[in-house]
């Protein structure tokens, strides 16, 4: 199958509600649509991703540009998998040619810009995603084992091939506890690349189990009282000549200073930005103790239920390459997360930190669970919002994110979000479970 000139290129943005939007244009415009990008309007980023439009500041007026970067293009056919996919991601300007204040892939470049520029600093991030498989009928008890391995066909190599294909570093397939449930990671990027991996991640698994005639799910939680998907996200600091400064083996747990304070500041500021992390209503059934994911804003060493955690360096001794592979992940977050919004609110959250000087956080090493609100509060950490409805508050009444997200942006994600939590009301936990099932 060869292209044609008037076959389709998708040109997206990832939003507000996790989902990629936007409009094809023929493969013979392209070039000149790197330069004109397409037409777009304010309102589709209150757009739920269950159909009704959230409340919008600005109804049918106001027009932006979605403006595609060339270096996200994916273009791949490969017949024997079912994958035939054009898809480019862009950036959305305003007519006066600035970053729309809504453009999330803007507030990145923008929270990695002060970074830079307040700090000398780099980040380098991976994400770590988890999903469902609708491929092989849901049997528990068979977490990682070799029979769910082989059950799962052609579907784990065939991805590997599509993701090696369109640049991803791979790194690790897994069947995971869950019945159904798969973990793939891809290796370290800048941060930028690290964002645009993640949305190009989803849709081609997405893409890959279609070509197996199945699906893939990435909703937060398949059913209450089950096994949650979550996104991680390990990321590590550099200097802008590319010096990793997170490992100091003469301080506690070996983290440097400078990266101490950045945890420091995502854990401090994580209730703030939690509706950013967490922006769904089943988001909260996971983000609940004993899930592996996260329940309190706490620093864990090698421990897979706190907010950040330190991850272990497997088999090296020698300094230098220990100071390259050191790092911290993020645990709290799900895929109906923008990526893009998730790594900038960490960025915007760490730089706060580092502004602050913050001290490096000791991690806890209890069952955080059996503490009441003193006793969480002496181990320097507290529970999370136990639901949107509450992490959205203490998202607009954050004077923090409203100077680092922009009031625009944190006025249109409660529009968004309270009209998603409106459409819910009433709906049993296992019916809300299967409406976001389907969604994402
Ligand atoms: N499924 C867990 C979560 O919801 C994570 C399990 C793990 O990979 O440590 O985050
Ligand atoms: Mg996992």
């Amino acid at each position: 199958m060869t292209r044609s000139g008037t076959d389709l290129i998708m040109i997206c943005a990832s939003d507000v509600a996790g989902q990629m939007r936007g409009k094809a244009v023929p493969r013979n415009t392209w070039e000149s649509r790197q330069k004109t990008g397409i037409g777009w309007t304010p309102t589709n980023v209150l757009q739920t991703s269950f159909g009704p439009i959230a409340p919008s500041p600005w109804g049918a007026l106001g027009d932006l540009a979605i403006r595609p970067d060339p270096e996200t293009l994916i273009d791949l056919q490969i017949e024997e998998a079912g994958i035939n996919e054009s898809f480019a991601i862009g950036d959305i300007y305003t007519l006066e040619n600035e970053r729309w204040d809504c453009c999330l892939r803007g507030q990145l470049k923008t929270a990695l810009e002060r970074l830079e520029a307040r700090h000398g600093l780099r980040i380098k991030a991976s994400f770590e995603h988890e999903f469902h498989y609708s491929g092989l009928p849901d049997q528990d008890g068979l977490g990682y084992t070799l029979r769910t391995f082989r059950r799962l066909g052609a579907f784990p190599n065939t991805l590997m091939s599509v993701l090696d294909a369109a640049g991803l570093g791979i790194d690790t397939f897994m069947p995971e506890y869950g019945p159904g449930q798969c973990e793939v990671t891809v290796g370290p990027k800048p941060a930028l690349r690290a964002a645009d991996e993640a949305v190009i991640l989803r849709d081609l698994v997405r893409a890959t189990a279609r070509g197996q005639g199945a699906r893939a799910s990435f909703a937060p939680i398949l059913r209450p009282g089950g096994v949650g998907n979550g996104v991680h996200v390990h990321f590590s600091l550099e200097t802008l000549d590319g010096t990793p400064v997170c490992y100091d083996p003469d301080q506690p747990h070996d983290v440097a200073r400078p990266s101490g304070a950045f945890v420091a500041g995502i854990l401090d500021r994580l209730p703030e930005f939690l509706a950013i992390a967490a922006p769904s209503v089943p988001s909260y059934l996971r983000l609940v103790p004993h899930r592996w994911s996260a329940a309190f804003n706490n620093f864990g060493n090698k421990d897979r239920e706190s907010a950040v955690r330190i991850c272990p360096v497997f088999g090296d001794t020698d300094p230098e390459s220990m100071a390259r592979k050191f790092h911290f992940e993020f645990r709290a977050a799900d895929a109906t997360a923008s990526p893009y919004l998730l790594l900038s609110a960490l960025v915007n959250a760490g730089l706060d930190g580092l502004d602050r000087d913050l001290p490096t956080p000791t991690p806890t090493e209890t069952d955080l669970s059996a503490l009441d609100e003193a006793e969480l509060a002496a181990n320097g950490c507290r529970r999370l919002a136990s639901s949107l409805d509450e992490s959205l508050t203490a998202l607009t009444s954050s004077t923090w994110a409203a100077d680092a997200f922009g009031e625009t942006l944190v006025d249109v994600i409660d529009r968004h979000k309270r009209t998603e939590i409106g459409l819910m009301n009433g709906l049993s936990e296992e019916e809300i479970c299967a409406r976001y099932y389907a969604a994402y």
